[in-house]
């Protein structure tokens, strides 16, 4: 069973407890993850991007694969 990975962007601040996912993406499997991930994260303003694996067979069904995490879009209030 081929596996597929999805990544799901996330808008984060701690100061007001915010924890919220915004999209979520399909990657490509024959595109460096890394580069893919930054991308969508450059997209949204996401400070952190999750993805997860999801096996073919069972769509509804994901796994926590990898969490990314980009300081540069970190909300900067108080
Ligand atoms: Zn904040």
């Amino acid at each position: 069973m081929s596996k597929s990975y999805v990544a799901v962007t996330y808008d984060v601040c701690e100061h007001n407890d915010l924890y919220e996912d915004m999209n979520e993406y399909n990657l490509d499997s024959s595109v460096d993850m890394g580069k893919q991930v930054k991308r969508f994260a450059e997209q949204d303003i996401a400070p952190l991007v999750k993805v997860y694996e999801t096996a073919s067979s069972d769509i509804g069904e994901l796994t926590l694969y990898k969490e990314y995490k980009f300081k540069e879009f970190e909300c900067d209030c108080e």
